[in-house]
């Protein structure tokens, strides 16, 4: 399937490139929320976070690390967001794996949902249902902290 970021890694399509090693690659995001909007990409393909070998995983979050600090600075602004997208209904359009640094500055706009309040009893439902989830893939986890 046609990917934009393997035709960018590729060198097939153009970006703005402000980032690269032989693993990972960082650039402008074409449409960006604030200017200085950049995406940190692993070079091999990876539709989404879940699926991020932990190594790799790894040495990303500390690139976007890295990376976040230089966008701040160099368009000095007063904070950022990272943030990652996953699945259609979370605003993922590109199916290749990234993380997103967005530069923010004090009232550029509003990044907030609505919150919600648990019903009575809602707030352990919820927990137990994620804590069966959790436990019941522990066994990855462990594996994967080693
Ligand atoms: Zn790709």
């Amino acid at each position: 399937m046609e990917c934009i970021f393997c035709n960018i890694i590729e060198g097939n399509a153009k970006a703005e490139i402000v980032f690269e090693d032989e693993d990972i690659i960082a650039f402008l995001d074409i449409q960006p929320i604030n200017y200085g909007h950049t995406l940190i990409v692993p070079k091999k393909h990876y539709d989404n976070f879940l699926i991020v070998p932990t190594e790799e995983l790894n040495r990303l979050t500390v690139a976007t690390q890295y990376i976040a600090g230089a966008v701040k600075r160099s368009v000095k602004a007063d904070g950022f967001n990272v943030i990652t997208n996953n699945g259609d209904s979370a605003g993922q359009t590109v199916y290749h794996f990234h993380f997103h640094v967005i530069p923010r500055f004090d009232e550029d706009f509003n990044f907030k949902p609505r919150l919600k309040n648990y019903s009575s009893g809602g707030m352990k439902e919820y927990a137990d249902k994620i804590r069966s989830a959790v436990s019941k893939y522990k066994d990855i986890y462990n594996g994967q902290k080693n």
